[in-house]
C-alpha cells in the first residue's frame, strides 16, 4: 500500500428516517441524562430502557453510530463475510461478531461486490485497526436528529417523558408463573429524523478505486434494515423502520470520475429504497439468488 491518497469527491445520500414501530434506540451502557437522572439503561422506578437523547435539547436522535453499527452487521451476513468475535463485555455474552479481513491481501484484493477492488465491507463501513495499513473510511453516518414537523408533532403529544412514550409489558417467569411489569421508553411510531450519510471516493496513486460502486451496498443494507429492526427489542416488534425521500448528490467534486458523476445523477431523482436500488443494481440480491 502506498501512500498518495487524493479525494476525488463526496456524495451526500440523505433519507427520512421513520419510526414504524415504537423505536428504543440508545438504552446501552453509559446514556446521557435527563432532568438529573441517568437514564441510559438503567433502571428507574422500573423503566427499563431508555432512548438516547441529545444532551443539550433532550431530544432522542438516533447516533450515527448505532446505524452504521446495524447496517454493518446486516451486509457483513448477507455477503456472508468472514467474522471475529469482538467482547465488548464481561461474558461471551456481551460479544459481538464483526468482519475483520484476515490480512492485507483479503484487504486489498477483497470481494464482496462485483468490480470493487478490494474489500467492501472494510472499505465502506471501516477497518478494524489490525496489522496493516489501511484507507480511510468511505463512509460517514451522521447521527439522525428529529425532522421539524415530528419535533412539532411529538412536543404537542402528551407522552410520558418528552418526545417519548412508555410501553408497559408484563414479563413471565418461566420457572415460578410469577408475572412482573417491564416498562420500556421508546420514541412514538411514526417519528421521523432525518439521516445522513456522506461517502468519499478515493485515488490511490492516481487509479481511482471506484468507490461509488459501494453506494449500491450502501443502499442494499438500507434496504436490509427495513426488513430488520433498529435499536433493541426487535424480537418484540420494535424499531421497523422506513426510509423515503431519498435524495443522493455530489457534494464535492475534485475529479470524481464520469461513471460516479452518472450513477448519481441517475439516483438524484430522490425516493424510496426500493426505487434506487433497481437504478444501482442489488449486489446483495445477485450474491443470495
Ligand atoms: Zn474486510
Amino acid at each position: 500500500m502506498s501512500g498518495r491518497i487524493k479525494l476525488l469527491g463526496r456524495i451526500s445520500i440523505e433519507a427520512e428516517l421513520k419510526a414504524k414501530t415504537g423505536l428504543a434506540i440508545g438504552g446501552g451502557d453509559g446514556g446521557p441524562s435527563l432532568g438529573g437522572l441517568s437514564v441510559g439503561g438503567l433502571s428507574i422506578g422500573g423503566l427499563e430502557t431508555a432512548v438516547v437523547r441529545d444532551p443539550l435539547t433532550g431530544e432522542p436522535y438516533v447516533p450515527g453510530s448505532s446505524l452504521k453499527g446495524k447496517l454493518r452487521a446486516l451486509t457483513e451476513r448477507a455477503l456472508g463475510a468472514q467474522l471475529v468475535a469482538v467482547v465488548e463485555g464481561k461474558s461471551r455474552r456481551e460479544s459481538r461478531f464483526l468482519h475483520r479481513c484476515a490480512g492485507e491481501k483479503e484487504y486489498l484484493s477483497g470481494g464482496g461486490l462485483d468490480g470493487y477492488g478490494g474489500c467492501a465491507i472494510c472499505h465502506l463501513f471501516g477497518a478494524i485497526p489490525d496489522r496493516y495499513p489501511v484507507y480511510p473510511t468511505r463512509l460517514v453516518t451522521r447521527d439522525a436528529y428529529f425532522t421539524s414537523a415530528s419535533r412539532q408533532a411529538l412536543a404537542k403529544r402528551r407522552t410520558e417523558l418528552p418526545f417519548t412514550e412508555v410501553k408497559s409489558e408484563s414479563i413471565l417467569d418461566r420457572l415460578t408463573a410469577a408475572s412482573s411489569p417491564r416498562h420500556c421508553e421508546r420514541v412514538p411510531a411514526g417519528g421521523a429524523f432525518d439521516a445522513r450519510w456522506e461517502l468519499n471516493l478515493y485515488a490511490v496513486d492516481g487509479n481511482d478505486l471506484h468507490d461509488e460502486k459501494l453506494l449500491g451496498l450502501l443502499l442494499a443494507g438500507l434496504g436490509l434494515l427495513e426488513e430488520d429492526y433498529l435499536g433493541g427489542q426487535g424480537s418484540r416488534g420494535y424499531g421497523r423502520v422506513e426510509f423515503s425521500g431519498l435524495k443522493v448528490k455530489v457534494s464535492h467534486d475534485g475529479g470524481l470520475s464520469a461513471e460516479a458523476k452518472d450513477l448519481v445523477a441517475k439516483l438524484s431523482a430522490g425516493g424510496t429504497v426500493a426505487a434506487a436500488l433497481a437504478i444501482s443494481g442489488n449486489p446483495l440480491a445477485k450474491a443470495g439468488s
